[in-house]
């Protein structure tokens, strides 16, 4: 592991390694709010994507030429780096396009193949669309604990919920909505208590939370590497390897086989029993790449200036009038959801995107979530690690604009 000791971040040295924040936005500077959507890419990703292509593309494992075995090891050093960054083992890493398609394999092949009539997925009321239709398409039942006017899971409606006929718990650790932290450890203990598996969804994690996965115990852990500074397009699935090993295969193709005859097929060992055809090699590269430089940055340093961040943002919106923080836990990254009286969440974004400020508005494929707060969309400004208090500065000014205009 390379974590350095920083204590405080050198921001305008870390903002000059994004070419992309210089980019001038209606003739604006750029105060690019949405990173629970994606994050921006360091040149460090750049760099790994652009070297990739370069100097070692090559389709993996299936050639003795120079160039598929620079890929090759490339690509598999990249899963060395991503379990290590995850504290697990290289075996228990499946390679995928993102936090969804992970969803949807444990879906496909762990759930459905054990479930009975009225079985239950148990979920929270904040959980992302990708960790509820998979459930469903599934053909499982599924129930959502509660959740507090602070955003936070009602963890007592939760544990009544618990019950026998939950096949499989499914949580998200950071809300994309409310930027809330949810207590999944203690989640993970009193399912385990009662042998029902969980599955975390880390799409939001990532980027803010330095991970153990070995320690937390989920039986699996889905994340997509653009949440956290890497490229699109590609994801982890991690699972517990005895899981892994009882799982049958879900897409069919090259690379998951070890025979092919017509009389049936024998599957290739973990974790590619799940990866068919050519993957995407530069993006597990990008991915390992910006996993080394989120720890290169520091965990102690991101933590103190993401959270000196959203202590510096939520009074200053909180004070707009008319404007209303939907997401108010003790315990969140910064990720701010506000709707303003008599403004449409979509009028507001326009308006905030003419100032150069790049925010989502909707509902966050949270519609469950949104329907609890009696919303039909939020405006949502979300921090990561590049984010000043300039960009704070620019979005609520913008707002107030917004506010004289709309409301
Ligand atoms: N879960 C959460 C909490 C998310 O924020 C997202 C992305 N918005 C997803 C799942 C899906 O991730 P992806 O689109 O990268 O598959």
């Amino acid at each position: 592991m390379s974590e350095t000791s920083n204590a405080v971040l050198n921001l305008p040295a870390l903002r000059a390694q994004f070419p992309i924040l210089a980019e001038r936005i209606h003739g604006q500077r750029l105060a690019y709010l949405d990173n629970a959507a994606t994050t921006q890419k360091p040149e460090a990703v750049l760099r790994a994507l652009d070297n990739y292509y370069r100097h070692a593309n090559s389709n993996v494992h299936r050639a003795v030429h120079e160039l598929a075995a620079r890929a090759t090891t490339q690509y598999e050093a990249a899963r060395d780096r991503i379990a290590a960054f995850l504290k697990v083992a290289r075996e228990e890493i499946v390679f995928t396009r993102g936090t969804t398609e992970s969803i949807n394999l444990v879906a496909r092949s762990f759930l459905q193949p054990r479930l009975q009539p009225g079985d239950e997925v148990l979920l929270t009321g904040m959980e992302h669309h990708s960790n509820i239709v998979p459930w469903q398409l599934a053909g499982a039942r599924t129930v959502a604990a509660r959740i507090t006017d602070d955003g936070e899971v009602d963890l007592e409606d939760w544990h009544r919920k618990l019950g026998p006929r939950t096949r499989l718990v499914a949580v998200v650790q950071v809300s994309n909505s409310l930027g809330t932290i949810n207590p999944v450890a203690q989640m993970i203990r009193a399912a385990r208590e009662r042998g029902i598996p969980v599955l975390v969804d880390g799409a939001q994690a990532v980027a803010h939370l330095p991970l153990d996965l070995r320690e937390l115990d989920a039986d699996f852990y889905a994340c997509s590497a653009h949440k956290a500074y890497g490229p699109t397009g590609f994801g982890v699935l991690y699972a517990k390897r005895e899981h892994l090993e009882a799982m049958p295969p879900w897409h069919g193709g090259g690379d998951m086989i070890r025979t092919v005859a017509f009389d049936g097929s024998t599957w290739n060992e973990v974790p590619y029993k799940f990866e068919a055809g050519t993957p995407d090699m530069a993006g597990a590269i990008g991915c390992a790449a910006a996993l080394e430089w989120i720890e290169a940055q520091g965990w102690t340093a991101i933590h103190a200036h993401e959270q000196g961040l959203l202590d510096y943002a939520t009074p200053r919106l909180a004070e707009i009038p008319g404007l209303r923080l939907i997401g108010t836990s003790a315990h969140k990254v910064g990720v701010l959801s506000f709707v303003m009286e008599g403004a449409h969440a979509h009028d507001l974004g326009s308006i905030l995107d003419q100032h150069g400020v790049a925010v989502r508005t909707g509902h966050h494929c949270t519609m469950p979530l949104m329907e609890r707060f009696g919303v039909a969309a939020t405006a949502r400004a979300s921090l990561a690690v590049y984010n000043d208090r300039q960009d704070i500065d620019q979005l609520v000014q913008a707002l107030h604009k917004a506010r004289r205009l709309l409301a």
